[in-house]
């Protein structure tokens, strides 16, 4: 049921450096408005105490998608709808457009915009599992200046990120060269569209000369603790060793001292943590089967 909408003001700026001497003028007074997808749900059941919104949709500074000799640059205004029409990102970042076809639905999908999933900071958002996976950058931008801080560095906590009241996202960088790497994308959820994930799983694997052993791997999972997270352990099992049962069989095992479920109204951290090994298991094996 729809409560009325209470009053706000939507200042939009001219200009992105007009944005950010607002913020700056009068920080933690103006909420960032982009897509308004997340935004929109709250305000309209009443969940947003702010009374102030800075859009930022017509700044295309924040927008477009450049690819760069090392990187592709995301802009922070790029929808779903938008990673999944990029070439560069169907051949690089095959994880970032499995993420943006099983988010929402099409009207999300044209809205919404990678920023914002970043910026509401939800351990359950889809496409945070693939940005662990690629060593993302987030590119901040205040009237200080710019900075860069390595993705898994920055959600701090449940809900906390390292982004000042005067800064925005200007950007998501990604490391090119891992388009040929085996990779597995598993949104588990209470219905096959438009759910929240329990689990979500992204990894990546690049197999070495011999095509037997692991080379390097990358597995992240959403919904198993307060922020996304990297399996550091998972992967240590497995890097380096023969892809073999016997590897994977330890790698799902060290998977319980990376991920911390809880308990909550999507799930139950047993059947969370039972599900993440299931799909690391999955990615393994069928990785298996590509190995020479
Ligand atoms: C029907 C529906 C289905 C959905 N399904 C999914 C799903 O399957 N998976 C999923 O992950 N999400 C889903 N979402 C959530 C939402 O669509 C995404 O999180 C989306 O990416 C948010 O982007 P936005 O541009 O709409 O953000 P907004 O709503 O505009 O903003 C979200 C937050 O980010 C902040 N923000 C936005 N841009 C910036 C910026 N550049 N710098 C700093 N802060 C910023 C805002 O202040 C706000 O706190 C769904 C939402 C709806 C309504």
């Amino acid at each position: 049921m729809r409560s009325d909408l209470p009053d706000f003001d939507l200042f939009a700026p001219e200009s992105l450096p007009a944005a950010l001497e607002t913020l700056a003028r009068e920080p933690g007074q103006w909420r960032p408005f982009a897509g308004g997808t997340d935004l929109m749900v709250l305000l309209e059941a009443g969940k947003l105490p702010s009374a102030r919104y800075l859009s930022l949709w017509h700044l295309r500074e924040l927008a477009g998608i450049e690819v760069t000799d090392n990187e592709i640059v995301i802009g922070a205004l790029t929808t779903y709808t938008d990673i999944m029409e990029s070439r560069a990102i169907q051949d690089e970042c095959p994880l970032l457009c499995n993420a943006a076809a099983e988010t929402g639905g099409v009207a999300t999908q044209n809205r919404g915009t990678i920023g914002g999933n970043i910026a509401n900071a939800s351990p359950a958002a889809d496409t945070p599992p693939a940005l662990l996976v690629y060593d993302a950058q987030i590119e901040l931008i205040s009237v200080r200046g710019t900075r860069r801080v390595a993705y898994d560095r920055f959600h701090l906590g449940y809900k906390q990120m390292d982004l000042a009241p005067d800064e925005l996202i200007r950007a998501i960088r990604v490391t090119r060269g891992r388009g040929r790497w085996l990779t597995s994308w598993r949104k588990v959820g209470t219905r096959r569209a438009q759910a929240i994930s329990k689990v979500c799983l992204a990894a990546a694997l690049e197999l070495d000369a011999s095509g037997k052993a692991v080379r390097d791997i990358r597995i992240a999972f959403g919904s198993v603790a307060p922020t996304v997270v990297r399996a550091a352990h998972a992967e240590s099992a497995a890097r380096g060793r023969t892809l073999n049962a016997e590897t994977i069989a330890k790698s799902c095992e060290a998977l319980g001292r990376d991920i911390k479920p809880i308990d909550d109204l999507r799930s139950t951290a047993a059947y969370r943590l039972r599900v993440a090994g299931n799909l690391l298991e999955e990615f393994l094996v069928a990785a298996t089967s590509r190995a020479s």
